[in-house]
Order: structure tokens, then C-alpha cells, then sequence
């Protein structure tokens, strides 16, 4: 007999638009529920609406893996969902471990609640993959989604790197290590856009790159060397650079830019130099390890100025409680950036906290050039790449936003 859980009234409508959560407040009651299970979602009449994954301690009582009534959550069922995301990157142009000639070999392959496998991330790098089980349900019937990537893709070796906070508030312990096939090496290289990266898929933050800024990263090249113009040698400032990812792209771009990369980690800078050599771009870039927020300060006062400041902080607020501090540092930040800007600079300044809408990050961005008393002007909006996708019931999966600023002539 399967675990059920019963609404409380008036609580069905998000279900019923796919939502794909379901939080413990909505619950009238819950039968045989145990972690990690998958559990049938009734409507206070007794109407089934679906099947999702039992969480006992989260807020997020279940997540739901199908509104279909009649789908069974089996083998095929994993299967199923698999295929359907590794078609929809095949669609995209984003083939897993494909031939030596392709540009791109590296992107994330199963995007949890968007893909419809909540709580589930794969991504793919050459030959592996990297996967994150955030969830009791995920954890749960991991030994099904193995089978299912080993038999659809047949990976070298896939890794798992579990060891997110999320999986803390679900009561689960970290779980990094092998899942099938051979370790990955501690430096693989990826191609990225035609550019090699070193990546360090056991040990690096997230799953080892950040997948999700890989378009931006292009587009950012691209926009400092036009602004740049075919002659002139841009000054580039890459704050929060981890493995030097923008600054590369921005060096290839525009073959007379220098790139100041700046992080907090000697690790992420180790791998950052050894990206820029690998490009045949090791003289065009310096590295300074340290706070972001005190060189910036620094280079303020001294009177320092760039053609063009890549911001990509790491994520400042986990829970709502933070929202509010996490708003003043991204004020801070920006307000510090926009003041190093050269007149007629570019400023790339992103969130990636999902707690902080993309209107709030706006006004905060607002605020910052209002203070700085510079006239910035947005040119565009980004947001992370296709392969990140985000389904339309599902706004909370749309975490990572950025704009690209001018700062105009001062008059
Ligand atoms: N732009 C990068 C990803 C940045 S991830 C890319 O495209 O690959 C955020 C980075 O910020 C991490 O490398 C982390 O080490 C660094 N970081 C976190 N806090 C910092 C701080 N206060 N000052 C400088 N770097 C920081």
C-alpha cells in the first residue's frame, strides 16, 4: 500500500497548475509516508492529482514527480524523463562526450524540477558526469537514475557531488564518491565555446564549472571587444573570477585586453593561471587573491579605473532571513564597481541568489547607480543558459539574472 497525502481544501490549485512542490502547511494528512518514498497526492474530495517523493523533515513535504494520475514511477519512468532531457539538450546542439571537434563538451544535462526530476542535477563533462541528489526522494531512487544514465549514455564514470546544503535540511547526510565507472581525474579539461578549462570535478565548488554562466561568458567577450573597438587595449577587472571563466572568454575576444582576475580562492586561482596558459592567453592576465569587497574598496581609492567589471558573486542569501543583508552587499559591490568604470564602461553584475527576484536586484542595482552619481544606462538582460531551463510553473528555478551596464559620458 502506498504512502498517501491528503490536501487540506483549497490547496490543490498550484498542484493542478504544476507546481512541483507541495509544502508540509498544505497537508490535511499524511498516510504510511515515509523518506524518500513515493507517495500518492489526493485533493480533500479523495481525487488523485499525482505522485511525488516523501520528505518527512523538509518544508517541501513532497515534491512531485508526475501530475499524471496514471503513471507509475519505475524504471521506465526514470528512463523516460532522462531521455526526454538528454533530447532536449541534443536539440540545443549539446551532445554528451561527443567527437574532438565539437566547441562545447561540458553542460548540465538534467536540471531537477525544470527537466521533471525534482531535486536531481547532471551535468556533463567529456566523458563523465557529475550528479547531485539534493532530496529523499532523489537519494531514494538513485540506484534507478544510475542504471538509466549508464545504460543511455555510458558515461566513463559517473561521480556524485552531493554535498549541497540542501541535502542538511532534508536530513541527509553529504554524499560525494563514486556511483559507476571510473574517478575522474583531479584536472579534466572541458571545451567551453572552442576555449579549454581545467575542471575539478571531486573537489571544486558545485559541481566544478558554472554551467549556468557559460553563455554569458561568450556574450561578455563579445561585447567588451566591440565596445573595445579593433585597435584599443581594454582594461578588464574579473571580481569573483573562480577559474578565470569570463576573463578568458574576454582575452580571446579582444586580443589587446588585459584581465585583472580577483577571488578569494587560491585554489580556483591555481586553476584560473592554468586556463589562461592553456589558451595561449598567459600574458595577458594578472590573479590577486583576496575580499572582493576590500580590494574594490582599495582600488577606489586608488583612483583605479577599468573598461570593463565582471561581478559574479557567489550566492548571499540561502534563506529569506538573509534577503535583506544580501541586498546591501550587492549594493556595496555594484555601488564600488560602477565607480571603477572607465566613462563609456561595461559592467557585468549578476545574482545567482533565487531569493532575490529579478525586479529586487534591479532596484538594488538602481540604488547603486543612483549613489554613485554616474549616469548607467542597461543595455541587456541575461539570465542562464538553455541548458539550465526553467519551467513556466516552476519561477523559483529562475535563480541566476545579470544585466549589462553602460556607464554614458558623464555630461
Ligand atoms: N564567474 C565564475 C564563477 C564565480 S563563482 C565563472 O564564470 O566560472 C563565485 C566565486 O566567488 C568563487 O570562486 C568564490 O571563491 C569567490 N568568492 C566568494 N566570496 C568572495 C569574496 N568575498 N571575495 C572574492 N571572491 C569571493
Amino acid at each position: 500500500m502506498p504512502g498517501r497525502v491528503i490536501l487540506k481544501p483549497h490547496k490543490d490549485k498550484p498542484v493542478r497548475e504544476r507546481h512541483p512542490w507541495i509544502f508540509s502547511g498544505a497537508i490535511a494528512r499524511a498516510e504510511g509516508c515515509s523518506d524518500g518514498d513515493t507517495v500518492e497526492v489526493l485533493d480533500h474530495t479523495g481525487s488523485i492529482l499525482g505522485r511525488g517523493a516523501w520528505s518527512g523533515r523538509s518544508q517541501i513535504a513532497v515534491r512531485l514527480w508526475s501530475w499524471d494520475a496514471d503513471e507509475v514511477i519505475d524504471d521506465a519512468f526514470f528512463a523516460r524523463r532522462l531521455a526526454a532531457a538528454v533530447a532536449a539538450r541534443g536539440a540545443l546542439g549539446l551532445v554528451f562526450n561527443p567527437g574532438p571537434d565539437a566547441a562545447t563538451d561540458a553542460f548540465r544535462l538534467v536540471n531537477g524540477e525544470s527537466d521533471l526530476l525534482p531535486g536531481l542535477i547532471v551535468d556533463a563533462y567529456g566523458p563523465y558526469l557529475v550528479l547531485q541528489a539534493g532530496t529523499c526522494g532523489t537519494a531514494h531512487t538513485l540506484p534507478q537514475i544510475v542504471a538509466a544514465l549508464g545504460a543511455q549514455l555510458a558515461p566513463r564514470g559517473i561521480w556524485q557531488r552531493s554535498d549541497a546544503e540542501v541535502r542538511e535540511r532534508e536530513g541527509l547526510p553529504p554524499a560525494n564518491g563514486l556511483l559507476q565507472g571510473e574517478e575522474p581525474p583531479p584536472a579534466l579539461a572541458v571545451r567551453e565555446h572552442g576555449l579549454r578549462f581545467e575542471v575539478d570535478l571531486r573537489g571544486g565548488q558545485k559541481t566544478g564549472f558554472f554551467l549556468d554562466q557559460r553563455e554569458n561568458r561568450r556574450l561578455a567577450g563579445e561585447w567588451i571587444a566591440r565596445a573595445a573597438g579593433a585597435t584599443a587595449a581594454p582594461v578588464v577587472l574579473n571580481a569573483f573570477s573562480f577559474t578565470g571563466g569570463f576573463g578568458v572568454y574576454a582575452a580571446r575576444a579582444c586580443p589587446g585586453a588585459r584581465v585583472l582576475n580577483l577571488d578569494a580562492s587560491e585554489d580556483a586561482l591555481a586553476l584560473a593561471r592554468a586556463n589562461f596558459a592553456r589558451n595561449g592567453l598567459a600574458d595577458r592576465a594578472e590573479f590577486l587573491c583576496g575580499n572582493a569587497f576590500e580590494l574594490l574598496r582599495r582600488f577606489r581609492d586608488a583612483r583605479r579605473q577599468f573598461d570593463a567589471i565582471i561581478l559574479d558573486p557567489p550566492k548571499f542569501a540561502q534563506r529569506q532571513g538573509q534577503v535583506p543583508g544580501a541586498c546591501r552587499g550587492y549594493k556595496d559591490l555594484n555601488l564600488l564597481a560602477m565607480k571603477l568604470l572607465r566613462p563609456g564602461g561595461l559592467l557585468f553584475t549578476f545574482s545567482c541568489s533565487g531569493l532575490v527576484g529579478p525586479e529586487l536586484f534591479r532596484d538594488v542595482v538602481a540604488g547603486a547607480a543612483a549613489d554613485s552619481g554616474r549616469p548607467l544606462q542597461i543595455l541587456a538582460r541575461l539570465g542562464a543558459g538553455p541548458d539550465h531551463p526553467v519551467l513556466t510553473s516552476f519561477p523559483e528555478g529562475e535563480y541566476l539574472k545579470g544585466f549589462v551596464l553602460r556607464c554614458g559620458c558623464e555630461p
